[in-house]
């Protein structure tokens, strides 16, 4: 199966890509995740990321699409029948265009696009209250989504943080970032037949579960 998760900054995408990767076995690739793993490694790519991510704007599309296609080709993907699930991209018209291009040259389509839906004033209150592993990613939410022991997280116990582009003056220029850039995915995919929105407001695991009717086909 091939997806993306499409919805504005703090709409859910990690918390729903983790689950749909460990139910359906397919590798989840998030592009924030890769960016990170590179700045903290210092890393070229990393380097490059590091100021347009702290400043809530988008890696350029050369950076992102090379990154993006380097990482379809690898074993995980072909092993799940050149199967994935991509979290935070495409982002612009542009990497849509890639992906196309990549799916094209791999003889498989996206299967699925799912638009994740949250008003705008919720987002705020999402992301500033998010708080993520440093060792496994996992994210949890200071009231929403709390972990066990407070800033500790449930899966390996180590201490929690804040991310850095998630304070609210940066937050703002993201939520704008994705109005101007990422919002018009939502025409491009439009008449594709594979385009889903499902209510992005509710419980998280309600969220799920439109989610998996969607995948197994029971809608
Ligand atoms: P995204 O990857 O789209 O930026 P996340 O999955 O990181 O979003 O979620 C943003 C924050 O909101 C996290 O702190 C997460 O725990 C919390 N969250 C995710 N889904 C829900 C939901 N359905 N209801 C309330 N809080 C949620
Ligand atoms: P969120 O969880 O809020 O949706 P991500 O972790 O997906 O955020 O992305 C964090 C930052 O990484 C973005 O604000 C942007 O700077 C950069 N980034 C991630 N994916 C892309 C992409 N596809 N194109 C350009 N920049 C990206």
């Amino acid at each position: 199966m091939r997806i993306v998760l499409l919805g504005p900054p703090g709409a859910g995408k990690g918390t729903q890509a983790s689950r749909i990767s460990d139910t359906y076995q397919i590798p989840h690739i998030s592009t924030g995740d890769i960016f990170r793993a590179n700045m903290k490694n210092e890393t070229p790519l990393g380097l490059k990321a590091k100021e347009y991510m702290n400043n809530g704007q988008l890696v350029p599309d050369s950076l992102v699409i090379d990154m993006v296609s380097d990482r379809l080709q690898q074993e995980d993907v072909k092993k799940a029948d050149y199967g994935y699930l991509l979290d935070g991209f495409p982002r612009t018209v542009a990497q849509a265009e890639s992906l196309d291009e990549i799916n094209k040259n791999n003889d498989g389509g996206l299967n699925f696009v799912i638009n994740l839906e949250v008003p705008f004033d919720i987002l705020i209150d999402r992301i500033s209250g998010r708080r993520i592993c440093p060792v496994c990613q996992a994210t949890y939410h200071i009231s929403n989504n709390k972990p066990k022991l407070d800033g500790i997280c449930d899966l390996d116990g180590a201490k929690l943080f804040q991310r850095e582009d998630d304070q609210e003056e940066t937050v703002k220029n993201r939520i704008k970032v994705y109005q101007d850039q990422t919002e018009p995915l939502i025409d491009y995919y439009k008449d594709s037949g594979i385009l889903v929105n499902i209510n992005g407001l509710q419980h998280m695991d309600d969220v799920f579960t439109d989610i998996k009717k969607i995948l197994d086909g029971a809608n």
